[in-house]
């Protein structure tokens, strides 16, 4: 199956072909022709399938193809997606799907000066790329109609509601036209991801790409039960040991984030962190030093990662085990896109086994578990760490009183190894 043989008509196929496409991706070839036909659309797929180009092309190419019935351009498409990281990168693959037609699309997100997202909007738009706090808040502005909307598309629905957005798309579905076509993405089908999307669409054609599940079979993984004091030296360990060049590191809080990225720092290795505190260039500024090779470790909150599009991401590295195990999923899914294979690795404290228990259960498998290191910790279970606290905030440096009676003979590996494992790091 190639792109010509869906009917794509020939400005696309350009843009495609020179963006190194040689073939549609299983979700392109099934989603394409639904697309064409103006059918609705539910879409069970994650990032890292070529879900976007699966649902922009399409879309480019009705309003490539329809006659404009206006004189100024009106906002015939809308794409809302819940992080301005996603928000970009759909946006970017517009521009680039779409060069040679002369499609305008645009894109617009918070937490920065609205004028020139204004500006932009002012001069007409057929495209608009929007997370949803932005988007009503323009909308209630007056600086945006959705009334001429044809092509309607809520991306990553899942992660929409876990960040509460339930109740701002609410009001945007009142605003949009019926008549329209709708198209609705979710790497996961809660029953409240159903409900919603029953709301959205009209009689949709179903699409349903790598379940969850295979992304964890796709992607190899391992496991490191390690004391919170002893993770940064394990992971200084696997980055030196690997001579990795590009790793992903999860950190379940923001401070837990800029601390990792202090301590690798002071190890000599290149590292940066993405997280919401963070401004949008000092975002841009670590993701442009992650793609061009010059940062090695970018450490990020599970939030600011969605939209990262690294291709060359060796390794990620779950320093905090999620307390969500569908995160679990989509955080190794970052490594191993398309038809990769990639390497996960987590770090598992004795208040993250009940957390660790549910994500084996959600990939109905038991990741691998290393033991041959120098940190192997066995100490009993402990209660999981208050959420909105801090998986980073548990004492640290305390390892020598969490060993206490329960040492199993595998864990006294102790000091002899761990002297011949790395160089003294200082103590955090
Ligand atoms: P997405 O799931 O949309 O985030 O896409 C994941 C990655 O796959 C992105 O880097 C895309 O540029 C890339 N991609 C999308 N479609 C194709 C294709 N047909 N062939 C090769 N790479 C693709």
């Amino acid at each position: 199956m190639t792109f010509k043989d869906l009917g794509l008509i020939e400005p696309i196929l350009r843009a495609v072909t020179e963006k190194g496409y040689t073939s549609p991706t299983p979700i392109q070839e099934q989603s394409i022709p639904i697309l064409l036909k103006k059918k609705d659309l539910l879409g069970c797929a994650q990032t890292g399938t070529g879900k976007t180009a699966a649902f922009t092309i399409p879309i480019l190419q009705h309003l490539a193809t329809e006659k404009q019935t206006s004189q100024r351009r009106q906002i015939k498409s809308l794409i809302v997606t819940p992080t301005r990281e996603l928000a970009l990168q759909i946006e970017e693959n517009i521009k680039e799907y779409g060069k040679y037609t002369n499609l305008k699309s645009t894109v617009i997100f918070g937490g920065v000066n609205q004028n020139p997202q204004v500006n932009r909007l002012k001069q007409g738009i057929d495209i608009l790329v929007a997370t949803p706090g932005r988007l009503l808040d323009l909308m209630n502005q007056g600086f945006i109609s959705l009334r001429d909307v044809e092509y309607f598309v809520l991306d990553e629905a899942d992660q929409m509601l876990d960040m509460g957005f339930i109740h701002d798309i609410k009001k945007l579905l009142v605003k949009l036209p019926k008549e329209r076509q709708s198209l609705f993405f979710s790497a996961t089908m809660a029953p409240a991801i159903v409900a919603l999307s029953k709301e959205i669409l009209g009689n949709p054609e179903r699409v349903t790409i790598q379940p969850e599940q295979t992304t964890a079979e796709r992607v190899g993984q391992s496991l490191y039960m390690v004391s919170n004091a002893d993770k940064i030296k394990l992971l200084v360990d696997l980055i030196e040991e690997r001579n990795a060049k590009s790793v992903l590191v999860f950190s379940r809080t923001k401070h837990g984030a800029n601390k990792v990225v202090k301590l690798l720092e002071r190890e000599d290795i290149n590292a940066a962190a993405i997280h919401g505190n963070k401004t949008q260039a000092a975002r841009v500024k670590a993701l442009d030093g992650f793609k061009d090779g010059s940062i090695k470790v970018l450490v990020a909150t599970d939030i600011a990662a969605r939209g990262i599009d690294v291709s060359e991401l060796e390794l990620v590295v779950n320093y905090d085990l999620p307390n969500i195990p569908e995160t679990y999923v989509h955080r190794i899914g970052r490594t191993g896109r398309a038809e990769a294979s990639g390497e996960a690795v987590s770090f598992c404290s004795a208040e993250e086994r009940s957390w660790l228990r549910d994500i084996q259960k959600l990939i109905a498998q038991d990741i691998p578990l290393v033991k041959d290191h120098p940190y192997h910790d066995t100490s009993p279970e402990e209660a999981p760490p208050k959420q909105g606290g801090g998986g980073g905030r548990r004492p640290q440096g305390g390892g020598g009183n969490r060993n206490g009676g329960s040492r199993r003979p595998n864990a006294g590996s102790g000091n002899k190894s761990k002297r011949n494992f790395s160089k003294p790091r200082r103590r955090d």
